[in-house]
């Protein structure tokens, strides 16, 4: 069975109302990366596949259906294994879900991130519809749901590493199955060559061994494998449509790769990730509109603090930068010092790229009365969003 055709099968099941409680799902981090999406399909097209104990589990993606097309190197990804945006699941299915499960609470598994992520999955969970039974992440541990079996956290380049390594060991009993489904080993192959650079960044163990099996599974296929022979024009091309923005917004922009928490003194704090440099930004939307989506996207989701993570490599000298940049509104002290508060871990300085493209921007935007961007050069390139979430909350939560 392919996995569309899984996805099909689901699709009918659900439309029958045949679908036995407790229903199960799985879902992948609310930035709704090709990871995340990739890794729950996984998950649960994989489970599907073991005997025992699992039935049939749904696949929910993190985000609204209409926010999906903005992922384009997803869409790309899946559409070569003729999986559309009309078999997935998003966060309005969601919500039909837990409304057709009745009193009898989900089975939910989570991947690419260990505690639980948006407003309608945290709002279920409080209502008592939620046992989370799965974990397989590659995030910090936030040290919840200790009972969920399995229960794999560690880190690596890509949580889809953990997911096929968790699987394999449960199939090794079965040495045919890979072979049959090396449809499933190609989708399994883009989040890894995205998380690492085309395996040249935050490799781990579990990478290197995804990888070697990959290799090995793929090039034994009946098929030659267009991923395996072309692995670095794959890469390219889902990188080249990841960094595609056209026709988008700067809402879309920081729509696109988006995550909000709630820490523990009640702030929701939202980190966006953006493939570009800030300079990319303020040469490509007007300070009316910056301004504008800046204060729309705190009013809009209710946010009191937005970070914006933003990563590329200088065209000029290939130099792979980062910068930390964030936008509140009104008074607050904490918020006041965050830069001096972080600091330390991610070495802040002015040496911005493109800073004269910077500077008129963001005096527009903070001459208006209660509005406050502050945009850094991040050293530390060490430091992606999974290092940075947890040294914001760390200094807010103190
Ligand atoms: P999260 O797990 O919260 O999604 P993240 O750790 O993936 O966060 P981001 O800030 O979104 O963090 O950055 C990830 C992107 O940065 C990846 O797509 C990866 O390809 C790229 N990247 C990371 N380090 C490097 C590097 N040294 N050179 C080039 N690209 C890099
Ligand atoms: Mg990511």
């Amino acid at each position: 069975m392919s996995v569309r055709q899984y996805l099909i099968n689901l699709k009918k099941v659900l439309a029958q109302k045949s679908l036995k409680s407790p229903f199960h799902v799985v879902t992948g981090n609310q930035s709704a990366d090709m990871d995340s999406v990739i890794s729950s399909i996984a998950f649960a097209y994989l489970s599907h596949n073991l005997v025992t104990p699992f039935n049939t589990i749904i696949p929910i993606i993190n985000i609204p259906r209409g926010d999906f097309k903005l992922r384009k190197d997803i869409v790309r990804l899946l559409e070569t294994h003729n999986i559309t945006e009309d078999l997935l699941y998003f966060v309005e299915d969601y919500d039909n879900i837990i409304a057709s499960s009745g009193t009898t609470p989900i089975s939910l598994n989570l991947v690419d991130h260990n505690g639980l992520q948006g407003y309608e999955i945290n709002k279920s969970y409080e209502e008592g519809m939620v046992n989370v039974v799965g974990i397989v992440d590659h995030h910090a541990d936030e040290n919840k749901f200790l009972d969920a079996n399995p229960r794999v956290i560690r880190t690596c380049g890509s949580n889809s590493s953990l997911v096929f390594q968790h699987f394999f060991e449960l199939f090794k009993t079965n040495d045919k199955f890979w072979h049959d489904n090396t449809e499933l080993v190609g989708l399994l192959l883009g989040p890894l060559l995205i998380d690492t650079s085309n395996m040249t960044q935050k490799v781990e163990e579990p990478d290197l061994f995804a990888i070697k099996e990959y290799k090995n599974i793929l090039n034994n296929s009946s098929s030659t494998s267009q991923e395996i022979s072309g692995m670095t024009n794959f890469y390219s091309a889902l990188k080249t449509a990841k960094k595609d923005m056209s026709g988008f917004s700067f809402g879309d922009v920081l729509k696109k790769d988006y995550k909000q928490f709630k820490f523990a003194n009640g702030e929701n704090v939202v980190f966006s990730s953006i493939g570009k440099s800030i300079k990319w930004v303020f040469s490509n939307y007007s300070k009316d509109e910056v301004n504008k989506t800046l204060s729309d996207t705190l009013k809009l989701n209710k946010i009191d603090l937005l970070v914006i993570t933003s990563s590329y490599t200088q065209k000029e000298n290939d130099k792979y930068t980062r910068e930390f940049c964030f936008y509140y509104e009104g008074v607050n002290e904490q918020f006041a010092k965050l830069a001096s508060l972080v600091t330390d871990q991610l070495n802040l300085n002015d040496d911005l790229y493109g800073k004269s493209k910077i500077s008129p921007v963001s005096q527009f935007v903070n001459a208006i009365d209660g509005h406050h961007l502050e945009i850094y050069n991040q050293i530390n390139i060490k430091a992606s969003r999974k290092q940075v979430v947890p040294i914001v909350k760390a200094v807010l939560e103190k």
